[in-house]
């Protein structure tokens, strides 16, 4: 629904950024459906918008380190407390003073709106000469995949064999970090071949149609051992069924889709030192490295541009599979 509101000011400490690009997430159909247990404190209406970049506008009094007009992406991390050991360690997005997921568009004002009000300057990272619009994907979908990646390294040995499940706007970056990360075989698997041929474009050296047969084909492509590592950016009972039963033993099983699945976690049922862990969003050091990345060109964003003025359409093509990349509404844009 749209809805005029007032330009925001900044209050101490505080940062107006004004939206060159506010990125479309999944998570956006759950936060307007209220499926979330979350939004007793925080109700809505606030405005939707998680994935941010754009440009310092104004800054509050004490918030330090920026200048009116320099190019900036948000850490969307806006509940962590900045002072505990994960904050500490650069892993704000899991911070452990937080009670809940909260984030701009998520309980907060977020980025479909000409301004941002950020809470704190921490929360911003220069982007240089970066596209803002091909910047703002980075802080979620981009650091979700990566961090995932990153914190899995230990098991995606050169030669081993990584799955991405659902190569849409997570997966293709996943694609792209494995490549560029490990020497493991990447594999992806899709419901759509039109989403798998661009996985190959993207890096993928196998492609696997989603379904029952899935998980036997990965076995078969492995020699029967299975995946090291197996990314499921999906998150329903049938992706998570092939992942564990593509799943080799001692391999860890990520998920970052929010699909509402889930699977029993279970002695025998699972293979023998398996890891089953969740991964959200991540932090402003992986902020920082996948912006480096991008800026030196080792990154392929795909942005499906959007006016502001266009979001209900926007949704609707994310909704009926039309998109391509990530949707990015532009303020600035015409309508
Ligand atoms: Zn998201
Ligand atoms: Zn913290």
């Amino acid at each position: 629904m749209f809805q005029e509101v007032p330009d925001p000011h900044p209050g101490p400490g505080q940062v107006v950024v004004k939206v060159a690009g506010s990125g479309l997430c999944h998570t956006d159909f759950t936060v307007i459906s209220r499926d979330l247990p979350y939004w007793k404190d925080h109700p809505p209406p606030f405005t939707l918008g998680h994935e941010i970049a754009g440009w310092v506008e104004e800054l509050g009094t004490g918030a330090r380190g920026f200048q009116r007009g320099d190019a900036v992406a948000v850490n969307p991390s806006w509940a962590s407390c900045g002072r505990c050991h994960l904050c500490r360690s650069g892993e704000e997005n899991h911070c452990l003073e937080q009670k809940a997921i909260r984030a701009p568009g998520v309980g907060y004002d977020g980025g479909h709106a000409p301004y941002v009000l950020v809470p704190e300057a921490r929360f911003l990272v220069p982007i240089g000469g970066l596209d803002p619009v091909l910047a703002a994907p980075l802080t979620d979908a981009g650091i979700t995949t990566y961090t995932a990646i990153k914190q899995a390294l230990p098991v995606i040995w050169p030669g081993s064999t990584a799955v991405v499940i659902g190569v849409g706007g997570l997966g293709l970056y996943a694609v792209q970090f494995l490549r560029q990360l490990t020497g493991a075989r990447v594999v992806a698997v899709d419901s759509s071949e039109a989403r798998l041929k661009l996985a190959r474009e993207y890096g993928a050296d196998n492609l696997i149609a989603s379904g029952p047969e899935a998980a036997g084909q990965i076995r078969d492509l492995t020699g029967g051992i299975g995946a090291t590592f197996v990314l499921d950016c999906v998150g329903v009972n049938a992706t998570l069924a092939t992942a564990v039963a593509a799943l080799s033993w001692r391999g860890r099983l990520t998920m970052v889709g929010a699909g509402g699945g889930s699977i029993p976690f279970d002695f025998f049922k699972m293979p023998p030192g398996a890891q089953l862990v969740t991964s959200l969003n991540g932090g402003g050091i992986a902020l920082k490295e996948v912006i480096d990345m991008a800026a030196l060109g080792r990154l392929r964003i795909p942005v499906d541009r959007y006016p502001l003025s266009a979001a209900k359409q926007a949704y609707e093509d994310f909704q009926q599979g039309h998109l391509v990349g990530r949707a990015v509404l532009i303020p600035g844009a015409a309508g």
